[in-house]
């Protein structure tokens, strides 16, 4: 394998997307799933606030750690609470 120096932008990304996969993954689990929350509640703010990011956004799956259904769920509960005042659309 060549020395990092020598390789292209291209070549490292490649060998270090190479590494990521062959890396051990940590084992990632859905909140709600593992949780006892029957649904995701859009009245329940504090719940909805750790998906969430500084700016009051809502952070991507790779971060939430969500299965699609619930991430997709989400979505919906923190847009629900938005228009019900019960979080803010956006920091300012
Ligand atoms: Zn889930």
């Amino acid at each position: 394998m060549p020395s990092p120096r020598t390789q292209s932008p291209r070549e490292a990304a490649r060998t270090a997307r190479m590494i990521r996969s062959v890396a051990p993954q940590p084992e990632r689990q859905c909140f709600f799933c593992t949780s006892s929350h029957k649904f995701i509640d859009h009245k329940d703010a504090e719940t909805l606030r750790r998906f969430m990011n500084f700016q009051m956004k809502i952070m991507p799956r790779r971060r939430t750690g969500l299965c699609a259904l619930h991430q997709r769920a989400l979505a919906n509960a923190i847009k629900r609470a938005r228009e019900l005042g019960l979080l803010a659309y956006n920091l300012y």
